[in-house]
């Protein structure tokens, strides 16, 4: 496989999850990959070794380190942003700087990132924010803060296509339904109640989500822009 030999792909929020598996598809692709994570150091140079992706400490919560780490890949083929947090609960006992941190990471690092990307590109390029299911349907109680992260990915996902769709540069959003990860476990103590809602009653594999990933990324995905790209085993149906 090297649909992305010799491509310059940034992941952020690769150590772990569904980013992992996204780092782990480009670098089979041949692309050259580099990935930040924040605080799981050692997966980070466990998935280095593994797959020979570069990787960098990024906060993705930190606007200027963002920038600089995205402005320091110069001319980007494919940026994506993975990095997320999720807060579920009730509302009324959540921290308020945990909340703002949680938009921090998931809306304005993504908006920034996407910005400074298109700023160095040269080429065709492709800018993939990883949103939710959420942003279109919240149908439990205690996810309303997640969700607006994930809706505000979906104005940004619009906007920035039409900003950039003049040079060749698609944007676009991947948004999944409960995927077995660390945030999400598919033996978890809420996926019997997330099966519930979903046709296909199963947790999806980081590696099916990379997949819709890597299509949107790769020559095929030219004329897929302003999309939001569903893979939730009918979670939103
Ligand atoms: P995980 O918690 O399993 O992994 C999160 C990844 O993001 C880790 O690599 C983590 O790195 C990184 N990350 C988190 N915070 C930061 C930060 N401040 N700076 C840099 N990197 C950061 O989550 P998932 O793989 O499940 O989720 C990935 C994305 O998919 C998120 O945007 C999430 O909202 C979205 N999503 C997930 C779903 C699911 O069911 N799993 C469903 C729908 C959407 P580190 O550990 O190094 O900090």
């Amino acid at each position: 496989m090297s649909d992305f030999a010799g491509k310059n792909i940034l992941v952020l929020g690769g150590s772990r999850g569904i980013g992992k598996a996204i780092v782990q598809r480009f670098a089979a692709g041949g692309g050259q990959v580099a990935f930040t994570y924040a605080g799981s150091a050692e997966a980070a140079a466990a998935l280095a070794a593994e797959t020979g992706a570069e990787a960098i400490r990024t906060d993705s919560a930190d606007r200027d380190a963002v920038i600089a780490t995205v402005a320091g890949r110069g001319a980007l083929d494919v940026l994506v942003v993975n990095a997320g947090v999720a807060m579920i609960g009730d509302p009324l006992t959540f921290d308020p700087d945990a909340v703002d941190r949680m938009i921090d990471i998931n809306v304005r690092g993504p908006y920034h990132a996407a910005v400074e990307a298109a700023r160095h590109m040269t080429g065709p390029g492709r800018i993939i924010v990883i949103g939710s299911v959420n942003g279109d349907r919240m149908p439990f109680a205690g996810g309303a803060a997640y969700a607006l992260t994930k809706s505000a990915v979906q104005g940004m996902v619009r906007g920035l296509a039409r900003d950039f769709g003049d040079r060749g540069i698609t944007v676009n959003a991947i948004q999944p339904g409960p995927t077995d990860s660390d945030m999400n476990p598919a033996d978890g103590p809420m996926a019997a109640a997330m099966h519930g809602f979903m046709a296909i009653k199963r947790h999806a594999h980081a590696s099916e989500v990379a997949e819709l990933t890597a299509f949107v990324a790769g020559p095929h995905g030219a004329m897929i822009t302003g999309s939001f790209q569903t893979i939730d085993g009918g979670f939103g149906a």
